[in-house]
């Protein structure tokens, strides 16, 4: 997990023209870290820190018939399987 302050500085890096590599080589991240940085999918401040924190809140099971993880039960391929059945 990366801290803000090392996704403001990629952040500022990618905005200053720098390439994903060089950020990664000179940060000591892992290259696919600033990728998801670049693309948005980490977000340090804000409104996206409250949604992550509201994500982690939500249980995950494991369904009883598949064994996939899920939030519901069964999981909702199991649901669809069953013909809304259970
Ligand atoms: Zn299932």
């Amino acid at each position: 997990m990366l801290s803000n302050e090392v996704i403001t500085r990629i952040r500022e890096m990618l905005d200053g023209g720098a390439s994903q590599r060089s950020i990664s080589k000179s940060l000591g991240i892992s290259r696919n870290s600033v990728t998801k940085v670049a693309d948005g999918r980490r977000v340090g401040t804000g409104a996206g820190v409250a949604e992550a924190a509201a994500v982690k809140e939500v249980p995950v099971y494991r369904c009883g018939i598949c064994g996939m993880k899920t939030t519901l039960l069964p999981c909702l391929a199991c649901f669809l399987r069953s013909g809304g059945a259970l």
